[in-house]
């Protein structure tokens, strides 16, 4: 609780800084009013869209309630910025998709940089001390240095690494990651891919190959595939995000470094225009700093 708190320090401060300046002068709804509201919430990063929809939904409102007065606009405003999570009913998805006493298999996707290999350490070790068997399989054989990374969080975590040699072909260490994890019953294996090829067609026949592979053994997986994304480059992050949606079938995304930018809007403009729901977040660079996300405390969050 209070490291979610902690994380988004910057997020809530440069949020609600904004905020105050808007309801400092408030006089009435107008059509000045919306569009000062507009203007404050796509300088808090929320996009775009969503700062228009949000703006017309609360036209509508006011209408309709010939509300005016400023704590019920202030209301209308929370509310329906937690609706955008919730409207589309995925919100109670927001966890990850475990099997029950069966292999669980998460395969992670992003560009280098992001933070990818840092979050499937935290995972490993939450799981690990959840009392479950955890395998990682080092996938991204093609950036230098990324075994060497995810061996150094396998051994933090307390939990093995599958990998093969830099250079070599992922499929085939995801291939014996997933025996591995068969033989030993394991619970949870968590795979790292490699975040940039030569192209994206080169990226997306990649990811398809080492699906297939995981798929001939265990049908049904992978469980999830997470896209992890750096809240610190904000509409990059968006451009990233439409990317690797066109490229993969991702499932769900891992907000990292959430503790180091004022951009965590981003959050919202993410579910809004892309339609995929934060799962976990990033919040530090230590091994404990990483974290369910839960869309009603962080939008209440934003205006503490
Ligand atoms: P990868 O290339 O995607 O595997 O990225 P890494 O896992 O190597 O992370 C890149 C850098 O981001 C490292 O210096 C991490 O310590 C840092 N990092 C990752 N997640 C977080 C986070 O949630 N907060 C902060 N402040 N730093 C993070």
């Amino acid at each position: 609780e209070k490291k979610y708190d902690k994380g988004l320090a910057k997020t809530r401060k440069t949020f609600s800084e904004r905020m105050n300046e808007l309801f400092a002068n408030f006089r009435s709804v107008d059509e000045d009013f919306f569009e000062e509201l507009e203007e404050t919430l796509i300088g808090a990063d929320v996009g775009f869209e969503t700062a228009i929809r949000i703006s017309e939904e609360l036209k509508q409102e006011v209408k309709l309630k010939n509300a005016k007065k400023k704590s019920a606009i202030q209301n209308a405003i929370i509310e329906k910025l937690v609706n955008i999570y919730e409207s589309e009913g995925i919100e109670e998805n927001n966890a990850l998709n475990l099997q029950q006493n069966e292999l669980t298999i998460i395969l992670f996707v992003g560009v280098n940089g992001v933070g990818k290999t840092t979050s499937i350490g935290k995972l490993a070790y939450q799981y690990k001390n959840e009392g479950k068997k955890v395998l990682l399989a080092a996938a991204d054989t093609f950036r230098a240095g990324a075994i060497d990374q995810l061996v150094v969080w396998g051994e933090r975590a307390g939990v093995e690494v599958v990998h093969g040699d830099a250079g070599g072909d992922p499929a085939s260490v995801v291939f014996d990651a997933v025996r591995k994890a068969k033989e030993q019953q394991a619970d949870i294996l968590l795979v790292d891919t490699a975040g940039r090829l030569q192209n994206k067609v080169h990226l997306m026949k990649e990811l398809e190959k080492i699906k297939r592979i995981i798929q001939r053994e265990v049908p049904e997986a992978p469980h999830e595939v997470l896209l992890v994304l750096d809240a610190t480059t904000g509409q990059n992050a968006m451009v990233q995000a439409k990317q690797f949606k066109e490229t993969t079938d991702v499932t769900g995304l891992v907000l990292t470094k959430l503790d180091g930018t004022a951009k965590g809007g981003i959050v919202l403009a993410i579910r809004n225009e892309l339609h995929l729901p934060v799962k976990l977040v990033g919040l530090g660079e230590g091994i404990e700093d990483l974290q369910a996300f839960n869309p009603t405390e962080f939008v209440y969050g934003l205006f503490k």
